[in-house]
């Protein structure tokens, strides 16, 4: 089962875009985007970001003629504050000396002519799951690193994941050496397998899909 590759002046913004998603995973996530886009349900991001990995999304919520949801606080990650090796000083407003990645990623999207394919939900990833009410068709888990953001992420949206549906989790690195922000997405991600709901679907560097086969978590 081929998935349509994006097209290249998808990839083409893809590549122009801010962001942490490497092509590679990047044509993962748009494939498994595509094939949980056949179940008709929405698919959501944590971690928006500048909106890279988001057009990814985008692009295949589009083909699907789905939504694509993406969740930011856009105020960034512990390792993407000032001083921290992941810092951006361009994502900082200058007016309040905060970070605010929401103006970027509004540009990369209306650029990439994506806009109306996604609904950004800004604020804190388990304030908005904790209201969540409705089955997606993937969950991708590219949030905070930090142990207390990752498995909130995971008991927050992962319940929602239709059967059928993908979870999505980036920055799995089971070797500590390979690791650039800690391990807590590995962690998040023996946790789906050990659950039984889930089974491994492919693995591209630190991108782990996984489908859901039974309820439960
Ligand atoms: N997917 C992006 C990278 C995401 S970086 C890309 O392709 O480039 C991680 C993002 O998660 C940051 O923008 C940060 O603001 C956001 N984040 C971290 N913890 C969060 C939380 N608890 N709620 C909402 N967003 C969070
Ligand atoms: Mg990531």
């Amino acid at each position: 089962m081929a998935a349509a590759a994006p097209k290249p002046e998808i990839l083409a913004a893809f590549e122009a875009a801010k962001g942490f998603m490497p092509l590679g995973e990047g044509l993962a996530l748009h494939e498994a985007a595509l094939d949980a886009g056949r179940l008709g349900l929405p698919l959501l991001e944590v971690g928006t970001y500048c909106g890279r990995s988001a057009i990814l999304l985008a692009d295949a919520a589009r083909e699907a003629g789905v939504t694509a949801l993406t969740v930011d606080h856009h105020r960034g990650s512990e390792e993407q504050q000032p001083g921290w090796d992941y810092h951006d000083p361009e994502t900082v407003d200058a007016e309040l000396g905060l970070m605010d990645t929401l103006p970027t990623f509004r540009r990369t999207l209306h650029r990439a002519g994506l806009e109306e394919h996604v609904v950004a939900l800004v604020g804190r990833s388990p304030q908005i799951a904790k209201i969540w009410g409705s089955p997606l068709g993937l969950v991708f888990i590219d949030g905070g690193h930090t142990d207390e953001h990752a498995n909130a992420d995971y008991e927050g949206w992962v319940p929602h994941v239709a059967e059928g549906g993908l979870l999505v989790i980036h920055d799995v690195f089971p070797e500590p050496e390979d690791e650039f922000t800690g391990q807590a997405p590995y962690r998040v991600y023996l946790r789906a397998l050990a659950s039984g709901a889930f089974t491994e679907v492919s693995a591209t560097d630190s991108l782990r899909v996984l489908r859901r086969v039974r309820a439960g978590i």
